[in-house]
């Protein structure tokens, strides 16, 4: 479930009341404007690049980092729009990425001393020592408070909306802010900033949620509670899936089959995608509830160095890209658009290493690593990497 061990439940019962407490961080109102775009990209009229951060800090919701953000998002949503000459509905990995599933609840530092690993800045900080690593549930009620700080910012500079007529009208004058999202990790958290929707109820901490690889088990409790929110979902499709198990979870994350709910967001790595989406797309459209496709080159080509940091050859992300794009094509699906992990900053994180040269990613430096977590593209890559995908896309 990657849930932290709090130390004292008394604690974190008193910090869900304050979060219960507090008003909603979006309206429900923008989760349905989402959601309707997410449908227009799921018939093949628009394309989504969700982008941002891999763990967001509580450091960077300040001016000029989100600024920076909220102007790489924006560039390359419309470097996406000029190349492919269709509406693109941008989302951020932003004003909440704030927990990380990990595939180890300890990590083991090379002087021998095994530390609790970092959960993301909702849960401990990744600073190697036991303080950092402790579990704080008063860090939900900072959370919050920087998540709201970043979406005020977001609001601010939310331009009118030309590109998205509304034909309903009823929502269409409302400027939406670039979208946010996160992965819905940490059930204390969600859960008390639940509140009352028009028919059920919705998560009020960002528009669009999604469950991670690791926690989508179709009868686990982040797939059920996702199930019944009125926000649209996304769901991660890691190489662990089956057809039956992908048909599964399209049906049950969307009992009712409502528009723009469900986002698959592949990422199965360069060669596996070739091996195991045709057969997972199939059994989707074939017997599954329609979802929106979408492509996470990132997750699936990621490798250790052997200094034990990790990384990702830009090659490979180009490589899943292109897979993903020929595969939905021969199945006359949309590839709707692009999950990344982006930053504004000149980091060294991804690493160029084209399969035919004898450079391995366990031989190239990283200089500048300052992700707390996964390997990001930093501004020249990911323009590359949506350019090129705005290329396959083009009608
Ligand atoms: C992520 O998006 O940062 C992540 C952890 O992804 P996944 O669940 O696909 O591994
Ligand atoms: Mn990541």
């Amino acid at each position: 479930m990657q849930q932290p061990q709090w130390p004292d439940p008394a604690v974190v019962a008193n910090v869900r009341e304050i979060l219960a407490s507090r008003s909603g961080l979006v309206p429900e109102a923008e989760c349905e404007i989402l959601a309707a775009r997410l449908d227009r990209a799921a018939r093949g009229e628009a394309l989504v690049l969700q982008a941002g951060d891999c763990a967001e800090r509580f450091t960077e919701a300040a001016p000029e980092p989100i600024a920076a953000r909220l102007n790489q998002l924006t560039s390359l949503a419309a470097l996406l729009h000029r190349g492919s000459g269709l509406p693109v509905v941008p989302v951020g990995r932003i004003a909440g990425q704030y927990a990380k599933p990990r595939s180890s609840a300890w990590e083991r530092l090379p002087d021998g001393t095994v530390l609790p690993a970092y959960r993301g800045d909702l849960v401990n900080r990744p600073e190697a020592n036991r303080v950092a690593r402790t579990p704080d549930p008063n860090r939900m009620l900072t959370g919050y408070d920087c998540a709201a700080v970043v979406l005020r910012q977001l609001r601010r500079r939310a331009v009118p909306d030309v590109e998205w007529p509304d034909p309903a009208g009823a929502v269409g004058q409302m400027s939406a802010p670039v979208f946010t999202s996160h992965e819905a990790l940490l059930r204390d958290y969600e859960t008390a900033l639940e509140r009352p929707g028009r028919a059920g109820r919705y998560a009020s901490s960002g528009h669009l949620l999604w469950i991670g690889d690791r926690t989508r088990a179709p009868h686990g409790w982040h797939v059920r509670w996702a199930a019944e929110l009125s926000n649209p979902v996304g769901v991660k499709i890691g190489p662990s899936i089956t057809a039956a198990e992908a048909v599964r979870l399209s049906r049950v994350l969307n009992p009712q089959g409502r528009p723009g709910k469900v986002s698959f967001i592949v990422r199965l790595g360069s060669q596996r995608i070739r091996r195991i989406l045709p057969e997972v797309v199939l059994a989707v459209r074939r017997h599954g509830v329609p979802v929106v496709w979408l492509c996470d080159p990132m997750h699936g080509n990621t490798y250790r160095l052997r200094t034990g940091g990790k990384t990702r050859p830009v090659e490979a992300i180009h490589d899943e890209v292109t897979a993903f794009v020929r595969i939905l094509a021969a199945h006359r699906l949309h590839p709707a658009g692009l999950h990344l992990e982006v930053t504004p900053e000149d980091v060294t994180e991804c690493v160029a290493a084209p399969a035919d040269t004898p450079v391995s990613p366990a031989r190239v430096a990283q200089p500048r690593y300052t992700s707390a977590c996964d390997p990001r593209l930093n501004r020249k890559q990911a323009n590359e990497l949506v350019a090129h995908f705005a290329g396959l896309t083009r009608r």
